[in-house]
């Protein structure tokens, strides 16, 4: 008789220790799907995986740029096959739908995503999707957001290009230790000097990064591999760079 009620004990305490010490195993993530610019050719989809921890809110966007590849393909993959353990991921794969299919930097190719923010829901197409994008920021209340981008050059090559930098547009203690740092580790896995990333300080009137820095006071970094190198290479360099902001904000729970 004894053993029953002894049995169901052990099995409550040992479910309480596995509550406690794996977390992980019975914590859930959710992934929802919302429109920006809705009903129009620029709809595009918003993920948002939250967890039962929904701090802290980290915004991806890639496909600012529709021909810059790497992010929009490493993004669209962390969607449907990353694990968070606290936090809200909210990505944003292909920012201007419309560049992205047409394989174009800009759509229309006249006016840049990256220099009409924050944006105006009375201007031109791409106006209002900037104007969307800058309003998830502040109705998510995000506290980090990193914009993926793509160049044609190395920075070291031609300073014009961006390629392998981490760009922030201010020289905020903050931002500069924070990039320093991604910068740092990055650069631990590659091999060729002529790859490696460098901390660029340039402050880009209209882009997103820059907009949500100076007027949503939200630290923002733009990443820039160099499409000199392979396809293959940068969708994994932009996969390894968000897992290690990720990592950084304790939303991972090893490094991956
Ligand atoms: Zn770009």
């Amino acid at each position: 008789m004894i053993s029953v009620k002894k049995h169901f004990r052990i099995i409550f305490v040992a479910l309480l220790l596995l509550f406690f010490c794996f977390p992980q195993t019975v914590l859930l993530q959710t992934t929802s799907i919302e429109y920006i610019c809705a009903g129009t050719n620029f709809e595009t989809p918003v993920y948002i995986i939250k967890t039962d921890y929904k701090e802290p809110t980290i915004m991806i966007v890639a496909g600012t740029h529709g021909n810059e590849k790497a992010g929009v393909k490493a993004t669209e993959y962390l969607k449907d096959n990353l694990h968070i353990e606290k936090g809200t991921l909210i990505i944003i794969p292909r920012a201007n739908i419309l560049a992205c299919e047409e394989n174009l930097r800009c759509f229309p190719t006249e006016i840049n995503l990256n220099r009409v923010y924050p944006g105006n829901p009375q201007g031109n197409s791409v106006e209002k999707l900037a104007y969307e994008i800058f309003n998830l920021m502040k109705k998510y209340n995000i506290s980090l957001l990193v914009d993926l981008h793509e160049s044609r050059q190395f920075y070291r090559v031609n300073p014009n290009n961006y390629g392998q930098t981490v760009v922030i547009d201010s020289n905020d203690d903050y931002l500069f230790e924070l990039s320093s740092f991604l910068v740092e580790e990055m650069n631990k896995e590659i091999i060729e000097d002529g790859n490696k990333y460098q901390v660029l300080v340039d402050p880009i009137k209209g882009s997103t990064t820059y907009c949500a820095h100076h007027q949503l006071g939200i630290p923002a970094i733009t990443f820039e591999t160099c499409k000199k190198l392979p396809l293959s290479f940068r969708i994994e360099e932009h996969l390894r760079f968000i897992k290690l902001v990720l990592f950084k904000w304790n939303m991972l729970a090893v490094q991956k």
